[in-house]
């Protein structure tokens, strides 16, 4: 038994805005996310005229232990730069080992995952379909809605933890982009598998 032992709780989150009226969402603009769109004129101009909100997402302060389950609601905006769909930065758990499960609430889009040994996937998400992460699997939810907000509600084990650097240095291999009106997978072009070599 530790003393931070989580009592039991209830927490209410919208089916359509992913919002609690219990808990402030962390929010993400896009500023926050320089070097991870391939579009980088776009970006700027972007971030230039007004920095939109790209996410929001809820950390409840579950504490870091094996036996403990974070959650929350995870909510992407519709939106693109260039015509690189809006997503969140991505991360790999710190516990490399460490699954997650996303349940796609409203709005539509993809999870894009993908391991440190090269394999990757893309599933799709859409109200009622439950995607299951795999340990050792970075992973992204990008929007591939015009008009929706995309929000999942995610679970994970509570001492997972986040390396969000390791993408913010490499990026993720494959890229979602918008071609005459439909949802593409293509390379990344900027990908590095070492960037302290090619920089
Ligand atoms: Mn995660």
């Amino acid at each position: 038994m530790n003393s931070e032992q989580m009592k039991s709780l209830s927490i209410a989150f919208d089916l359509v805005t992913g919002l609690s009226s219990d808990v402030e969402p962390i929010r993400r603009k896009l500023s926050a996310m320089a070097g991870m769109y391939a579009d980088r004129q776009a970006f700027g101009e972007m971030v230039a005229a007004g920095d939109p909100v790209v996410y929001e997402f809820h950390d409840l302060g579950v504490p870091a232990e094996a036996g403990e389950i974070a959650f929350g609601t995870s909510i992407t905006y519709p939106g693109k730069v260039g015509d690189e769909y809006f997503m969140t930065k991505g991360h790999f758990h710190s516990i490399l080992d460490t699954a997650e499960v996303y349940y796609c609430l409203s709005g539509g889009g993809r999870m894009m995952m993908e391991n440190p040994e090269g394999d990757w996937e893309a599933r799709e998400l859409t109200p009622g379909v439950a995607v299951y992460v795999p340990a050792r699997y970075a992973h992204r939810s990008i929007n591939t809605s015009s008009d929706e907000p995309l929000v999942t509600f995610f679970a994970f084990r509570g001492d997972a933890g986040h390396d969000y650097g390791t993408i913010e240095d490499k990026g993720f291999r494959k890229l979602v982009v918008e071609r005459d009106g439909r949802a593409v997978i293509v390379d990344n072009p900027r990908w590095r598998d070492h960037p302290e070599d090619t920089q």
